[in-house]
């Protein structure tokens, strides 16, 4: 057997790739089950307007619930699913069950605008914008009611092309905003080109925005740089009272953060909303 004709040789590595494989190939099959057997839940994370302490809009944030493991955060299958490509059928998932969901707010009366994350892979698909318009029309959802959140790195590729989209994206009412804001290397020069409505500025800037003076400049003159762009600012991450007072002095008018609500499950947002 080649096997054992083999074995003094790569054995050494062999069990830890072996190892390392069997899991991803059990991760991947999972994953492909996951998504026939719609195993995903979305959550929602209220974006708060900081001056009227009122919910302003959400976020959508997917989650897994698995069979054995329970619930599976996105960072532990979100890398897989995007080098797969299983990451378009999920973010389908995820686009068209935020959309239902959101539709199924306004007709309670509760108007807000769903922010749903695009990866690098959806967001290069040509088709796009007619999946977005077909997915709005089948919800009944108005267009005004969505924002699609891409990151910096996603924006700075292909950049004449992403202009493009993002220009056709907002040409039907849909709000785009850059996630991550600050982590990536955009180019201000490019982004000034965008379209447009927002920036989010890092989490990781604001954590430590009370304690790390560096950190407390980058957020400010993130601010002061959306503000002067016309574009409006979320801050991410916020949990502390002092965060939020940081934030509030530079006149950001949005956060999302634990300091207001973690992410909820759609049931429970829909009393939040009403609660506040
Ligand atoms: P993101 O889009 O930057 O989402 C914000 C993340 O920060 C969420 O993590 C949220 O739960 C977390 N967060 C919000 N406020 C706080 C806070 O005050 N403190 C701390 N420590 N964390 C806070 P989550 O839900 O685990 O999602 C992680 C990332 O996974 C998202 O980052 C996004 O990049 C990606 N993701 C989530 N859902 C989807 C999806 O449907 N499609 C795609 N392509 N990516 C998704
Ligand atoms: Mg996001
Ligand atoms: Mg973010
Ligand atoms: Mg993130």
């Amino acid at each position: 057997q080649a096997k054992d004709a083999g074995r003094g040789t790569y054995r050494f590595y062999s069990e830890e790739m072996n190892a390392k494989s069997a899991f991803r190939l059990t991760m991947e099959a999972d994953l492909r089950r996951a998504i026939e057997e719609k195993q995903f839940t979305l959550f929602y994370q209220p974006k708060v307007e900081i001056a009227k302490n009122r919910t302003a809009g959400m976020e959508a944030l997917i989650r897994w619930n698995h069979p054995k493991k329970g619930m599976v955060s996105p960072a532990d299958f979100i890398p897989l699913a995007e080098e797969t490509g299983l990451i378009v059928p999920m973010g389908d998932w995820a686009l068209e069950t935020a959309c239902r969901q959101t539709k199924e707010l306004l007709d309670k009366g509760v108007a807000l605008r769903v922010a749903v994350n695009l990866s690098t892979k959806q967001f290069q698909d040509p088709g796009l914008l007619d999946k977005v318009k077909k997915t709005l029309s089948e919800a009944g959802l108005p267009s005004q009611y969505l924002e699609l959140e891409i990151t910096e790195s996603i924006a700075m590729q292909d950049v004449e092309e992403t202009i493009a989209t993002v220009e056709a994206l907002r040409q039907e009412g849909i709000h785009i905003s850059i996630d991550d804001f600050g982590t990536g290397y955009s180019s201000l020069s490019y982004l000034k080109k965008f379209p447009l409505h927002s920036l989010k500025v890092d989490q990781s800037f604001v954590r430590d925005l009370t304690v790390d003076s560096d950190d407390a400049a980058i957020v400010e003159s993130v601010i002061s740089m959306a503000h002067a762009m016309g574009l409006s600012v979320v801050a991410e991450g916020v949990e502390t009272e002092e965060q939020l007072a940081f934030i509030r002095d530079r006149e950001c008018a949005q956060v999302q953060g634990y300091f207001f609500s973690k992410p909820l499950p759609f049931e429970q947002l829909l009393d939040y909303v009403n609660a506040n």
